[in-house]
């Protein structure tokens, strides 16, 4: 059922009050078949929506939204040490995390608490603590929209790269994800994996847990622990996320900044080049905790910015173009928007 100005308000978590022109929930491959083809026949643009965690809305949309549903988690293949997982690209990422750990397959338990849906997660190869949705992906499934074609991607075909995709660049909005299969470590038949918990304060927060032995369970109730102490929940007050990328910039310009800024921080990423966390900088800048009208940076992560109620997204967007601007002339430095902004 197609639905003609159906407000958005409840499909993003920064909770923009937009509306869709026309707008449509998918549950199977074929309806998806048929939604694109109608949209396609009446000149419409297609946006898809998982669960609306990564995006800004700064005003209507004047195409169809389509809201993915696809439900399904399969073992595909089980192999030595290994587990091939498929799951639908609408199945809750957070619940496929969960599902993993109940099976004992290791990989993802890094990776708990994002929100959203499996469908998203190579877009932008989402990480945290460490670990990177590349780093366990064996293959997607996408319906490509101009010719409603099934095509499958290995790693190598979806350029990943820190917080990016080709769906995120050249085939942005060209392709719907339908299904996503991850290469799990499958513990029920090795006891042979390396845990990763030195970012951060996974040990500190496992230790306060008295977590004995590390475990799936351990490390993933650790994640959470930590996210739910620092990370604003969109129930209560809207936001997407991380709003910008952490920049990686070039050796040699980071050493001439540091000469200024002798305690800007800074992490390895690719050869000569650094990653600066975001954060950091905007907190210099003065925008950490720092209200403007309806939205902000939040008190506790400075790169989360959020909607105190009423924002527009269009305030959202211009707070994000005053701290970037704030960052460029302190730092020098550009950061750019990790969200998606419609
Ligand atoms: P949406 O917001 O619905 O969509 C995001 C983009 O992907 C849009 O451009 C959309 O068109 C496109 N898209 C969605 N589904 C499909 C599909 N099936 N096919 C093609 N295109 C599609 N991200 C991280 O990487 N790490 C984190 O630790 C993290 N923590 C977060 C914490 C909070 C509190 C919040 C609110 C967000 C966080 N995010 C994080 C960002 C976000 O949760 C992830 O990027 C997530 O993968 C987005 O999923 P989604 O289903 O909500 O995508
Ligand atoms: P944090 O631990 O306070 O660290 C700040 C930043 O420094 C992070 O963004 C992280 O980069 C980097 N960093 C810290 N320790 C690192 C290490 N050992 N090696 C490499 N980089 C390191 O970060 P946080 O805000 O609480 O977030 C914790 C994790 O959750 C991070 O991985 C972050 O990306 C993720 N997260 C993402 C979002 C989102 O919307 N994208 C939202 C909340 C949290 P990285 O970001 O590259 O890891």
């Amino acid at each position: 059922m197609i639905l003609e100005n159906y407000s958005l308000k409840q499909c993003n978590t920064f909770g923009m009050d937009v509306n869709a022109k026309h707008f449509a929930v998918f549950k199977s491959k074929r309806e998806l078949g048929d939604l694109i083809r109608v949209a396609k026949d009446s000149h419409w643009e297609i946006l898809i929506l998982g669960g609306g965690s990564n995006v800004l809305f700064t005003q209507d949309f004047n195409g169809i939204v389509l809201q993915n549903k696809l439900q399904g988690i399969e073992v595909v293949k089980k192999e030595n040490e290994w587990v091939w997982v498929k799951a639908a690209a609408g199945e809750n990422w957070h619940q496929f995390v969960l599902y993993s750990i109940e099976n004992n397959f290791a990989g993802i338990e890094n990776l708990s608490l994002i929100p959203g849906c499996v469908g998203a997660s190579p877009m932008q190869n989402i990480g945290a603590y460490g670990v990177e949705v590349k780093d366990v992906f064996e293959e997607l499934e996408a319906i490509e929209i101009a010719t409603g074609e099934t095509k499958i991607f290995k790693g190598s075909d979806c350029n990943f790269g820190y917080r990016e995709s080709v769906f995120k660049q050249e085939l942005k909005n060209k392709f719907v994800i339908t299904s996503v299969t991850l290469k799990l470590k499958n513990l029920n038949v090795t006891e042979h994996y390396h845990f990763k918990t030195t970012y951060g304060d996974i040990q500190t927060q496992l230790a306060e847990q008295q977590a004995n032995e590390l475990s799936l369970r351990a490390v993933s109730n650790a994640v959470i622990a930590i996210r739910q102490s620092k990370l604003p929940d969109p129930k209560d007050l809207g936001n997407a996320g991380s709003f910008f990328k952490n920049p990686v910039i070039e050796q040699v310009l980071f050493d001439k900044i540091k000469e200024q800024f002798p305690l800007i921080p800074s992490y390895p990423a690719t050869e000569n080049f650094v990653k600066v966390p975001a954060g950091w900088l905007i907190e210099q800048c003065g925008w950490k905790g720092k209200r403007v009208g309806n939205t902000g940076s939040h008190a506790r992560q400075a790169l989360v910015l959020v909607n105190y109620g009423n924002a527009k997204g269009s305030e959202v967007w211009q707070c994000a173009k005053d701290i970037q601007q704030s960052v460029l002339e302190k730092f020098g430095i550009s950061i750019s928007p990790e969200v998606n902004v419609y």
